[in-house]
């Protein structure tokens, strides 16, 4: 029968258990027994007569005994915690999931960081992350400000008894302000832009971030430190798979306890559900905005549309007046006049003198009616001019159209000429041209572009606007005939735009011209002689055509 047991050294080869590596067991019959005779097969067999060796391996086993209790109970604890972590994690996950309101989900994102049945931080603070800017704002912050508000909110949960749950569902907007306001100070402090290296150490895959020495390479540390006077804090990079968008910062400034590594596993599934509900809500608002700029554009081509048509009216009525002048107006005269003629050479007594006579006075009455009826339409027509400032005339046009660019991605330029002088035009009308101008040179970028504007005066007066675009434009064969009514080489063209933009500038005394290079862009000027007085034409009431 060996006698390992009452023996501090043993040789090699004697104990089967000891594997390589082990040998220091070999040279200590203490830790030997801990670690292997304890639990070897031949232990019953071999438990010597001395009472010495006996007792002393009484003692250990009763020791190890002991030690493994306690190891089960602890292990029994933990596993309680983390039961009751899991529960209330998923309690947490589902209000997380059912929110597309960033304030709640930021709201029971902190509360969760700073409750003791969770994480059990003294105070957190949500920034968002903008990737384009790589600047950090203050989103949310929870907690007290002071040593003495945290006694104070702490006794009032102990004494109220608010639990977890219950405290879950106490998010309102209000609540949620009121929260915010309290932490306006740092949270306005905390706005940092970050360089690079910062962005990479944060999101780059560490982690939740323990951030201990003052001395740290990046500013923004610091910084930290410098608005939450505490000895240390966690950093908590939230991200998703499009990239960082923001992190949760907490502290235990008044309790100054260390953050429990047994945590730190379970704070990252939650920061990662974080995240996720972050992301959801951000991109919620994000398409509710979206969905508000289509409603504007809507409404601002609704309204373009209604002004088209309105214009095409005005030109239709345009033409009428010059038709009925010219082709009825002229004949009636003519008849008119010879009738009178006829009249003249007739004697009294013919029987013909009294057709004659009613024909003179049935083109008479024709005739005025004829007069009448144009200078209503004339009048309904007509250009009413007054002084205009151009400049806020076209700032005015490309805030409107603004949603319109962003959405067509057109950078849109303005320069103007500060020293132009009012012109003398009718507001509604030139809009009309500027509107049908930009719309070309939209419509000639559908896969975005540039459209520089510019406003000059030249040294003969002369007032020369010039919308310059990207686009695509134009050939020869096209640029012949653009002017021309109906024509148009788009799908849904009226082809009136360049109409009638011209016959307006006309109107006023004014012109348009073009220039175009297919493949490069298009320039349009539209340009006001005469300055201040808006042309030679006489000032009042000008009709549209002649
Ligand atoms: P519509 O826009 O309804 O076609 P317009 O009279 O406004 O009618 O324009 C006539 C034509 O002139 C257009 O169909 C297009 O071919 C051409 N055009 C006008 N402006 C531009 C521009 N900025 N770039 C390229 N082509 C243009
Ligand atoms: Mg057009």
């Amino acid at each position: 029968m060996p006698d390992c047991l009452s023996r501090e050294k043993i040789g090699e080869g004697e104990c089967p258990y000891i594997l390589p590596g082990e040998e220091e067991l070999r040279e200590n019959r203490e830790l030997r027994i801990r670690r292997k005779c304890l639990y070897c097969k031949r232990l019953l067999d071999l438990i010597p007569e001395e009472e010495d060796t006996r007792g002393f391996l009484l003692k250990i086993a009763l020791e190890e005994l002991r030690e493994k209790d306690r190891v089960i109970r602890d292990m029994k604890d933990f596993l309680k915690l983390q039961k009751e972590q899991i529960t209330v994690l998923h309690r947490v996950s589902e209000v997380l999931n059912l929110s597309l309101d960033l304030r709640e989900i930021a709201y029971v994102v902190l509360l969760s960081i700073t409750a003791g049945e969770l994480f059990g931080f003294n105070r957190s603070i949500l920034l968002l992350y903008d990737r384009e800017t790589r600047v950090f704002t203050g989103y949310f912050g929870m907690g007290p400000r002071t040593p003495a508000e945290a006694v104070k909110i702490w006794e009032e949960i102990e004494r109220e008894r608010k639990s977890f749950p219950v405290l879950l569902e106490s998010f309102t907007v209000d609540k949620f302000e009121e929260e915010k306001n309290k932490f306006l100070d740092i949270l306005e402090a905390l706005e940092t832009e970050i360089d690079e290296g910062t962005e990479a150490f944060i999101f780059g895959g560490k982690g939740t971030l323990i951030i201990r020495e003052k001395g740290l390479e990046f500013p923004f540390f610091r910084k930290i430190f410098d608005v939450l006077k505490t000895p240390f804090y966690v950093l908590l990079p939230l991200k998703t798979k499009e990239g960082p968008i923001g992190v949760i910062i907490a502290d235990n400034f008044v309790t100054g306890l260390d953050i429990r590594p047994e945590r730190i596993e379970s704070l990252e599934i939650f920061a990662y559900q974080a995240s996720l509900a972050i992301h959801r809500a951000a991109l919620h608002r994000y398409l509710e905005d979206k969905l508000r700029e289509l409603e504007e554009l809507n409404a601002a081509l609704k309204q373009y549309n209604e002004k088209m048509a309105k214009m095409e009216k005005m030109a239709a009525v345009g033409e009428i007046i010059h038709h009925i002048t010219h082709e009825f107006k002229n004949p009636l005269i003519v008849i008119g006049g010879l009738s009178k003629e006829l009249l003249k050479e007739t004697d009294p007594s013919d029987s013909r003198y009294r057709y004659l006579q009613a024909i003179n006075e049935e083109v008479e009455r024709l005739l005025d009616i004829l007069n009448r009826t144009v200078e209503d339409a004339r009048r309904r027509f007509s250009v009413r001019r007054e002084p205009v400032d151009i400049n806020s005339l076209l700032e005015s046009r490309l805030r409107e159209y603004a949603p319109l660019f962003k959405a067509k991605n057109i950078q849109v330029n303005l320069a103007k000429d500060e020293a132009i002088p009012p012109v003398m035009v009718d507001p509604s009308q030139i809009q009309v041209c500027f509107d049908n101008v930009i719309f070309n040179a939209i419509e000639a970028m559908p896969e975005g572009g540039r459209l520089d504007i510019r406003s000059e005066r030249n040294s003969g007066g002369s007032i020369r606007i010039s919308f310059k675009d990207t686009g695509v434009g134009m050939s020869e064969d096209v640029m012949k005939r653009i002017f021309e009514p109906y024509f148009t080489t788009k799908k849904r063209g009226s082809g009136l735009g360049l109409y009638n933009t011209r016959e307006i500038m006309k109107a006023h005394g004014g012109d348009i011209e073009v220039e175009s290079r297919e493949g490069e862009g298009t320039t349009v000027y539209l340009i006001f002689t005469g300055g201040e007085h808006g042309g030679e034409r006489e000032k009042g009431e000008d009709t549209l055509r002649r």
